[in-house]
């Protein structure tokens, strides 16, 4: 399953950007709700939840607990560890969700598993409610963006993509349960949380290097250099080809990374018709 472990380009030392891969951990609300004479009482996730049993949403009334933002691990690219923060630390859920507004703060590009559409939305309303201002602005590359757009592989999760391409991918998996007993104190569940945050950081980062010859709509890494000719995924300097790039009707010179394998065309275009087709 490793046999393509190897085509992980990483990212050229001549980048000067601060890369962070991040991923958060969550557990989920609690609700009680009176539903035709019955009391029914349980967890949630989304307040949608629960409508094939009640029928309708939960009310934000009803809600007894909020789900919440636990734990959190990180890595700056080009280094080895793997930090990690919890609520259960040291400072509580206040001091762990300052770190990472510390890390969010710092970084120019952010790197995670539906870091997009999860991780960062979700943060930035847990910093809001500390009273935080937003961080300065920064980059995310989504991996499930990026993956969706480039492929269309029937699962896009972090796991299943990560076996299915071979590279590095966790062990354990999230379990509810667990993240429960961490939150209450059990130190064996809270190592195995842990453990496990870390493990999706090592998967995501290695997936994120996996997917960049393909990664379209990301930030141009050439921003972080002084090099006119640097690749836009890896950030390495391109070489001309000699071939031509079409679009419609303009045509380009192109530019291929020897470094990651990444194509890309030169920003002047080559001659081109004078003449264009009329709208209909
Ligand atoms: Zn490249």
């Amino acid at each position: 399953m490793n046999r393509l472990k190897h085509i992980q380009p990483r990212i050229a030392p001549t980048v000067n950007a601060r890369v962070v891969t991040l991923d958060i951990e969550r557990i989920p609300g609690h609700a009680r709700v009176k539903h035709r004479g019955l009391t029914i009482e349980g967890e949630f996730w989304d307040l949608n939840g629960w409508k094939h049993t009640i029928g309708r949403r939960i009310h934000a009334d009803d809600v007894l607990e909020w789900p919440r933002t636990i734990c959190a691990a990180w890595r700056w690219y080009g280094e080895d560890e793997v930090h990690f923060a919890a609520e259960w630390e040291v400072g509580g859920n206040d001091g762990f969700l300052r770190r990472l507004w510390e890390v969010a703060d710092e970084c120019d590009i952010a790197i995670g598993h539906h870091a997009a559409g999860f991780d960062f939305p979700i943060l930035a309303g847990d910093w809001a409610m500390l009273g935080l201002p937003a961080p300065s602005p920064f980059k995310i590359i989504d991996t499930l963006k990026v993956a969706r757009s480039a492929f269309s592989m029937p699962s896009n999760t972090l796991d299943s993509l990560a076996k299915r391409l071979g590279v590095e991918s966790k062990s354990d998996k999230y379990d509810v349960r667990v993240a429960q007993a961490a939150v209450a104190g059990d130190k064996d569940a809270q190592a195995r949380i842990e453990d496990y945050n870390r493990g999706d950081i090592i998967a995501s980062e290695a997936l994120f290097d996996r997917l960049r010859p393909y990664a379209r709509n990301i930030p141009h890494l050439g921003m972080w250099t002084d090099d006119e000719m640097a690749c836009p995924s890896c950030g390495s300097t391109m070489t001309a080809t000699g071939r031509t790039v079409h679009a419609n009707v303009q045509r380009y010179e192109h530019l291929h990374c020897p470094n990651c394998g990444s194509h890309a065309r030169g920003t002047t275009r080559l001659k081109n018709p004078t003449r264009t087709r009329s709208a209909r």
